[in-house]
């Protein structure tokens, strides 16, 4: 039997319910936050990875899904979708085209991680990205906008944390104190940190070696060390989030694994994951669109895994209790008068469902009550010569007759109330 890739998984009936409820929270969100959707391919340049997400991280250098395609051209399944929608930002020269540029995207992004619990190698973002706005109110809005998004996911057991990593002004100074507080016990760490220290030492902080860990909690903060704009810039934000009475904590390991970070980082964990705890996460990169080909845009975003959002969700919610009519002919009746019938139910915008495996009376009721049908329709041959059918309530178990004009209506009317419930 062939299976499904490891690391990749099938989102099912019953599960996808959760996903379709998630996804339209997701939308209706960026509707009142004032985001328009983009898409962009599942597959990009692998120049556009090493450039955007940066030669250091861990995702370009060990994780990304390249090949060669027939060709001869170097492609690579996204690991993220900021860099593809910076490259579709200038590409098609939004900045003059959009009214305001908020943009959000939804789809499958490709890491090749060891698979475990809240980790994939194909897994789902919801991404959200600012550009051209250099104001912290931004960030207090955009982590504002996050701190919703969960919520209105009913997911109440999570944890806001920020940071700020300094921008090209202050990351220096501050890597040399990072190096200098490391001195002699550098080669204690384990060989990704060693490797850290030459190419981007701030990317120490993400280190999740155990033994690893009292040396890099004794380290500098950034926080310490910014210059004077990145520090009134973390204060404003700060306290825009105060104005919100949003409760975060300061995370001075915040770092995020990404290279083009500046200034705000933030997370949302959720408390009851494990170890795979981020909800979602994100930040400021102000050089990412002129890195990439652009004019000097600011830009800010955040992603958020929907994965993990599914499993911090509450049991019930997604849970769609639409209604469905069940639609039987009995003795003589050929299929096509109930199917005429099933086709205006659905063209009056009921969901109709009609068994043509051919089965008794008595197992089609069996199997209308497994589906969860609210109403069955029932239409014998002399139902069919006086032009009624018999409605069956399958809560009460109360049937009545009613006319084969008025049925659809009638029925219209009883639903639009349970669905309203
Ligand atoms: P990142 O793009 O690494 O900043 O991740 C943003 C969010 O995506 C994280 O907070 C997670 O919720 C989710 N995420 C990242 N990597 C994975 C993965 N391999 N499997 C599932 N979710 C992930």
């Amino acid at each position: 039997m062939i299976q499904a890739i490891r690391g990749t998984h099938d989102i099912l009936p019953g599960e996808v319910e959760r996903w379709q409820r998630l996804e339209v929270v997701a939308r209706e969100v960026c509707r009142r936050y004032g985001y328009q959707e983009i898409r962009t391919p599942v597959i990009e340049q692998e120049e556009l990875f090493a450039k955007g997400t940066g030669e250091s991280t861990d995702i370009v250098q060990k994780e990304m899904y390249t090949f060669t395609d027939k060709g001869g051209e170097k492609v690579t399944l996204r690991p993220e979708v900021t860099p593809s929608i910076v490259r579709a930002f200038v590409e098609h020269t939004l900045d003059q085209k959009l009214p305001i540029s908020k943009l959000y995207s939804m789809g499958p992004m490709f890491r090749y991680e060891r698979p475990q619990k809240g980790r994939y190698r194909q897994f789902h973002q919801f991404d959200v990205e600012v550009f051209g706005i250099e104001a912290p109110s931004l960030d207090s809005e955009i982590i504002e906008m996050a701190a919703k998004f969960v919520a209105e996911l009913e997911i109440n057991d999570s944890e806001l944390i920020i940071n700020s990593v300094g921008c090209k002004n202050c990351r220096p100074a501050f890597s040399q104190a990072l190096l200098a507080a490391l001195d002699d016990k550098l080669p204690q760490l384990c060989a990704d940190c060693r490797r850290r220290a030459e190419t981007n030492p701030l990317r120490i902080f993400d280190c999740k070696v155990v033994a690893d860990q009292s040396i890099i909690d004794g380290l500098p903060h950034t926080v310490d060390h910014l210059c004077p704009s990145c520090r009134d810039h973390f204060n404003e934000v700060k306290r825009g989030l105060e104005a919100y009475a949003l409760d975060y904590q300061i995370s001075h390991r915040l770092v995020r694994g990404i290279d083009y970070y500046m200034r705000t980082t933030f997370e949302i964990l959720g408390k009851h994951l494990g170890a795979q705890d981020a909800l979602l996460g994100g930040g400021r990169y102000d050089g990412l669109v002129k890195h990439l080909g652009g004019s000097d845009y600011a830009g800010i975003g955040y992603a958020a895994g929907l994965e993990r959002l599914i499993m911090a969700m509450p049991e019930a919610s997604g849970l769609i209790n639409f209604p469905i009519v069940y639609v039987i002919a009995i003795g003589e009746v050929s299929s096509s008068p109930v199917q005429v019938l099933a086709r205006d139910l659905r063209n009056a915008g009921l969901s109709a469902f009609i068994d043509y495996k051919v089965r008794s009376l008595r197992s089609q009721m069996k199997h209308a009550d497994k589906i969860g049908a609210t109403h069955v329709l029932i239409v014998g041959s002399n139902e069919l010569e006086r032009r009624e059918v018999l409605l069956r309530n399958m809560a009460t178990g109360d049937q009545e007759i009613i006319t084969r004009d008025t049925i659809v209506d009638h029925l219209c009317k009883i639903e639009s109330t349970l669905v309203n419930k």
